[in-house]
């Protein structure tokens, strides 16, 4: 597989295009935001290019984390891999944000 890089559209970081697993990835290690460049509902790539970021992880059945990411763009909803060098601070932050901002008052549950 040939290594090559891109920059990273949010925080400008160069980032390769294969993690230290050597699967390849389409999202910055330091600040996860990634690019639209494939068309993930019609396969093949995308004229889009728009930025795409990281709004919340979704968890396989496997235990596998995924990152879910949204084009500010065109809102293509897409859904990566997490790679073991991403930023662990910014993933927990995503999985713990729908606990700490529940769309109900936490007094619902009266005083436990
Ligand atoms: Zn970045
Ligand atoms: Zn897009």
């Amino acid at each position: 597989m040939k290594i090559s890089t891109f920059v990273c559209a949010w925080c400008g970081l160069t980032v390769t295009t294969v993690d230290p697993d050597g699967r390849s990835r389409n999202h910055c290690p330091s600040c996860l935001h990634s690019r639209h460049v494939l068309d993930h509902v019609q396969g093949g790539s995308t004229e889009c290019h728009g930025r795409m970021s990281p709004i919340a992880i979704a968890v396989l059945r496997t235990g596998d984390w995924m990152i879910v990411h949204r084009c500010v763009r065109c809102d293509e909803l897409t859904s990566n891999p997490v790679s073991p060098d991403d930023n662990q601070l910014v993933l927990m932050r995503m999985a713990v944000r729908p606990l700490a901002q529940p769309p109900f008052p936490l007094e619902t549950f009266g005083t436990l």
